[in-house]
């Protein structure tokens, strides 16, 4: 039977880093619900009769809920022989993903989930930082840094604790209270890089350790999306010579500026 409603991942940023099987779903949509985290560059791939509906968060104007989005979700899989439900990244990578898929298959709706490329996965890569590397450690803790109530996540302390490279979704707004976790929980020396429009022309890398950062760095300096990872790997950052990415030029040359400050 032919899903009526996919789940698909749409990546990082890049609209090229999204997989083929989720095109070929955007290609037979009739409706596609979209996230803000979405490049509207992706919506090429919609026929030209297909309804598109923005459901992520726009300035000044009311979010919709969850629950809005699911119905919502409902009411056009009901309707239409195929709805596509376009999310950033991966769609079951602190994206909601997973509370859609039960709402709509519990009223009957045959859904397919399609993964994509996560910014956990992407934005290290892009800024070329090895999520793993032989000797230098032996895992990654991916965390949200924001709680549905708005507070820190407890995990960040146990993950500071642990010798984990630590990457953290949705922390920017608490950076410096996750700063001082890992200075005292680590070291002060412990590096760090923020990763910001991971994937996009936009993107930029701002690399340190966990005290300079904390001393020189403000919340509202960081644009976002982005992403904080943590850990010896940041040291190992391969960055492009000169002239080839302008976005690479411009991190390498903020990193040398916040050395210069320390
Ligand atoms: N499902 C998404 C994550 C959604 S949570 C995924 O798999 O990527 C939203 C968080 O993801 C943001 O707060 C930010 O921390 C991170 N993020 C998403 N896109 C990003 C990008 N292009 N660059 C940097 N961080 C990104």
């Amino acid at each position: 039977m032919n899903p009526t409603l996919y789940i698909i991942g749409g990546g990082p940023g890049d609209p090229e880093l999204i997989t083929l099987k989720a095109v070929k779903a955007l290609k037979k949509a009739d409706v596609i619900l979209y996230d803000a985290l979405v490049s509207e560059q992706l919506l090429v791939h919609a026929r030209s009769d297909c309804k598109l509906i923005f459901v992520g968060k726009r300035k000044g104007k009311k979010e919709l809920s969850q629950d809005e989005i699911n119905e919502l979700i409902v009411f056009y899989a009901s309707r239409v022989p195929c709805v596509a439900r376009l999310k950033g990244g991966d769609p079951f990578v602190f994206g909601r993903g997973h509370e859609e898929l039960e709402y709509a298959s519990r009223r009957g709706i045959t859904v397919e989930v399609i993964p994509g490329i996560s910014s956990v996965l992407a934005a290290p890569a892009s800024a070329g930082v090895p999520l793993t590397k032989r000797g230098v450690n032996e895992s990654f803790w991916v965390v949200t840094g924001t709680l549905s109530s708005g507070e820190l996540s407890n995990d960040i302390a146990l993950a500071a604790e642990s010798s984990a490279t630590v990457i953290v979704l949705m922390g920017i707004s608490k950076l410096k209270k996750i700063l001082s976790i890992f200075v005292k929980a680590r070291s002060p020396f412990e590096p760090v890089a923020i990763i910001e429009h991971a994937t996009l022309p936009t993107q930029r890398v701002i690399s340190g350790t966990v005290y300079s950062m904390h001393e020189q760095i403000q919340e509202d300096q960081i644009r976002t999306p982005a992403i904080i990872v943590i850990g010896k790997v940041v040291d190992e950052r391969y960055v492009a010579p000169p002239g080839l990415l302008e976005g690479e030029v411009v991190s390498a040359l903020r990193s040398e500026i916040i050395s210069k400050c320390i």
